[in-house]
């Protein structure tokens, strides 16, 4: 064979092997570093680079064979003004290439790198030899090499895009503030975000590759495992979007409520292969919902009573075939008054509430006796009390220092308390009324013998609506705001309340409120004229027996 074909041959051989690495080849900086190597190998060239295009057009080098990466930037102009006059460099093209890179260059060759009929950037091979051009021969075998080189840095740079998308994507799900969890065609789990391991109490270590039902198994009305008995991927005819809602229990017992969004892929055959799902925690707006349905139902059924009251005295009055004795009338309107005046305070009481919510309960502070107040409240309460088989004690001193307060929402605070122990003490016995100094603020407190508050009920009792579930809740009117209102108020007046009880032993509410003269630096907390003791009926730490 003569030596010309041995040669081509050689160089077909390089070529092909040179591709068959290039297009194995996804990691672009390594690629392009292979490729400038690999031309200037082929090319028998002492140097080049390449340059591609970025998203506007420009060229910009990327990588060189045996030029240092200081002379990239100078080369640049040089590559643009390349492309435009094709593949002969003129004598001062070569004389500034000298200048730049501080080496005898003799011949330039430019290989254009064509992807579907575009041009994605240039190869430059620089040789020194003397009076060595590139031979047709040199370009062919360099332009089949530059077109496997467009391809392959073109599907490198696409892998590039589609890794750096994967991690946006990736950084995206894994930053979202909803659950987000990914399942494959077994339905298990093959993504799970931090907001997910948050909500379950699952570490994605342990989550990726369990069942979905496993980890998220949200729960029916009867308390069923939804996913196992109507899993929402697996009903008839979904569609390519389904939602589930329902409680779930985290690893550490935390009960929340969850809305899961599934969006199901499908093969050709309509066969599942997997789904990406939305797990957002609507734990706050299910009891808000739940709250206000118990709000409404409290609510009419609340104030229906006093109205239908109302309405059937009035309705017996207005009999015109009866004639009714004065005192029967001057009873009935009694009765209406009270109903009327109870609609009211139950009117008043909710329009506090909204008050309160809008930040809109101004206080109008004074100087007044806590002494005064309890008094005239247990006298105005004393008649109802007596119904209840309940008396009032107390054990305030008529001298007991002045608080400074809203005297009037004070007095709400008080009613309150002192009607719940009537309310609440089915059996009757005494409540008793007692104040105590400390820290600058008066303590007082109602102790009532009545059915007492659950310890798990006992941080609640101050929310909105709440009323503890018992017998005792059907047979007495309330819409379980009294005591929400109260600790505003307190709070308001920058005080506290809290309450101790044992189930059928009574309760046992104080609240604090600010004594009008501050403490001063070594006065003792004892009042010495105050009658606080501890009846037969208390514990020595003073709770009801
Ligand atoms: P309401 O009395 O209208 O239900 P409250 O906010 O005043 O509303 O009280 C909330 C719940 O706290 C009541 O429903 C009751 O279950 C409980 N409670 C309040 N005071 C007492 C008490 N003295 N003894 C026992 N339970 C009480």
């Amino acid at each position: 064979m003569p030596e010309y074909e041995a040669g081509r041959l050689r160089h077909h051989e390089t070529l092909l092997q040179i591709s068959s690495a290039m297009t194995a080849q996804l990691d672009i900086t390594s690629l392009l570093s292979f490729v400038i190597d690999a031309a200037v190998e082929l090319s028998a060239g002492t140097a080049g680079v390449i340059a591609l295009r970025d998203e506007s057009g420009t060229l910009h080098i990327h990588a060189a064979a045996h030029i240092p990466a200081v002379h990239w930037h100078a080369l640049e102009p040089f590559v643009a003004h390349f492309q435009d006059i094709g593949y002969s460099a003129t004598e001062n093209d070569l004389q500034d290439l000298r200048l730049i890179l501080d080496i005898s260059i003799r011949h330039v060759t430019a290989l254009s790198l064509h992807y579907l009929n575009t041009n994605i950037g240039y190869i430059l091979v620089f040789r020194s030899a003397v009076n060595v051009a590139f031979s047709t021969d040199d370009q062919h075998i360099l332009s089949a090499f530059a077109d496997q080189a467009a391809i392959a840095v073109t599907n490198a740079r696409l892998f590039q895009t589609l890794v750096r998308e994967k991690q946006h994507l990736a950084a995206i799900v894994e930053q979202s503030i909803d659950g987000v969890m990914i399942l494959d065609g077994r339905w298990r789990i093959s993504a799970f975000n931090r907001a997910m391991e948050h909500l379950t109490g699952w570490d994605r270590s342990e989550a990726i590759g369990r069942p979905c039902a496993e980890v998220v198994g949200i729960e029916t009305q009867r308390g069923e495992n939804l996913c196992r008995v109507d899993c929402p991927l697996q009903r008839p005819h979904v569609g390519s979007t389904t939602n589930a809602e329902g409680w779930i229990t985290a690893r550490d017992g935390r009960r929340r409520y969850i809305q899961s969004s599934y969006t199901i892929q499908r093969d050709a055959a309509h066969h599942f292969l997997g789904a990406f799902v939305n797990v957002r925690d609507i734990t706050q707006q299910r009891i808000e919902s739940e709250t206000q349905n118990t709000f409404i139902s409290v609510i009419s059924h609340e104030l229906k009573t006093p109205v239908s009251i109302i309405r059937a005295y009035a309705e017996t009055l207005a009999r015109p075939e009866v004639t009714w004795r004065p005192e029967q009338v001057r009873e009935s309107l009694q009765v209406i008054i009270e109903e009327a005046d109870r609609l009211t305070d139950e009117i008043n009481s909710l329009l506090d509430v909204s008050r309160f919510q809008l930040n809109a309960m101004p206080l109008e502070l004074s100087t007044w006796s806590i002494y005064e107040l309890i008094e005239q409240t247990c006298t105005r309460l004393a008649p109802q009390a007596a119904q209840h088989d309940i008396t009032f004690e107390l054990r305030i001193p008529p001298e007991f220092p002045l608080v400074i307060a809203d005297r009037n929402r004070t007095r709400l605070v008080c009613e309150n308390l002192l009607t719940n122990a009537i309310k609440y003490s089915p059996s009757g016995g005494p409540v008793r009324i007692s104040a105590s100094k400390d820290n600058g603020m008066a303590i007082i407190t109602v102790s009532d013998q009545g059915v007492g508050v659950p310890p798990e009920d006992q941080s609640r009792i101050f929310d909105r609506f709440y009323r503890v579930d018992n017998r005792l809740r059907r047979e007495q009117q309330g819409f379980g705001l009294g005591l929400y209102l109260a600790r505003a108020i307190v709070e308001a007046q920058h005080g506290q309340i809290w309450v101790e009880s044992r189930v059928n032993h009574g309760s046992r509410f104080s609240f604090s409120v600010p004594l009008a003269v501050p403490k001063i630096a070594g006065e003792s907390e004892h009042v010495p004229d105050m009658i606080i003791e501890l009846s037969k009926d208390t514990n020595n730490d003073g709770t009801p027996r």
